[in-house]
């Protein structure tokens, strides 16, 4: 059930996460919360995790709402819009953050990892983002940030489906920004590199060694890194940036 937490009838600006109970999803919903924000996000399924969260935004003086959904449901991301909506008032910012990997190299690729990976990653998007943008239109003002990857930019071997998804990102939010730009809509992409979530638990240690020398910062990066980005993308000191592709990788692909 969703659930609402925090003080009522304020006026900060309502902010969207998908997928926010961990990982960069988590970050951005602290950090815009810290931010002056009321924030909202989904969850797939740990409430334990998302009700965490949702403690530590409230900490901040935010209100929060969280709603259990599943972004590649259309239904589901559309009641969680509404929801928000109700309990938080008009949204501002909506951040497609929720995605998945299921790598394989393609020959190996089952179409069930091809489809989910489309339904989540980009579906999801689009669900997200048809929800939420018309009363944005309508109300002349709103900032949307989609997480695209530098796979989404230059291809990654083992990930043809998640590249293709990263890159469809791009695509979309380009093309969203061209049509919703008149109505004071803002839309740019983030493509982080690697960065120490749970997405990368899988990573061999050879690989991670190989990859971190390829780096000219030298590590990888934190989740913390990403969220200050959509911070900045979100607010009015970004009010003459959309249609954009900002790298967050400490130079993976310079
Ligand atoms: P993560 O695995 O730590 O978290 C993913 C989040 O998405 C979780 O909160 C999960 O519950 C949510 N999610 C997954 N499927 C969902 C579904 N069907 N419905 C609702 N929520 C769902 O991953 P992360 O590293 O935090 O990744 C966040 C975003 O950043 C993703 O879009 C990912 O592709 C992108 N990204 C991550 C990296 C990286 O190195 N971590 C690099 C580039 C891009």
């Amino acid at each position: 059930m969703p659930e609402a937490a925090g003080p009522t009838g304020n006026r900060r600006r309502v902010a969207l996460v998908t997928g926010g109970s961990r990982g960069i999803g988590r970050h951005v919903v602290l950090r815009l919360a810290q931010d002056g924000y009321d924030v909202a996000f989904c969850y797939q399924a740990n409430k334990e995790a998302a009700d965490a969260v949702a403690e530590e935004a409230t900490a901040t003086g935010a209100r929060v709402y969280t709603a259990r959904a599943d972004v590649s449901d259309h239904d589901a991301v559309r009641d969680f819009v509404r929801g928000t909506e109700r309990e938080l008032g008009p949204l501002h910012t909506v951040v497609s953050c929720a995605g998945i990997v299921r790598d394989n190299p393609l020959v190996l690729m089952p179409p069930q990892d091809w489809e989910e990976v489309v339904r989540v990653n980009l579906d999801g998007t689009y669900h997200l983002c048809k929800a939420a943008v018309f009363a944005m239109m309508k109300r002349r003002a709103g900032s949307v940030i989609t997480l695209s990857s530098v796979a989404g930019v230059y291809g990654n071997a083992t990930q043809t489906n998640y590249s293709a998804t990263k890159a469809g990102i791009i695509g979309f939010t380009k093309a969203l920004a061209k049509e919703s730009g008149r109505y004071g809509i803002r839309a740019n992409a983030v493509a982080p590199g690697f960065i120490v979530t749970d997405m990368l638990s899988g990573l061999a240690d050879d690989y991670v060694r190989e990859m971190t020398a390829r780096i000219p910062l030298g590590r990888f990066g934190r989740p913390q890194e990403v969220a200050d980005l959509v911070s900045f993308l979100a607010s009015d000191r970004a009010s003459y940036i959309t249609g954009q592709v900002f790298g967050v990788d400490g130079g993976l692909v310079v």
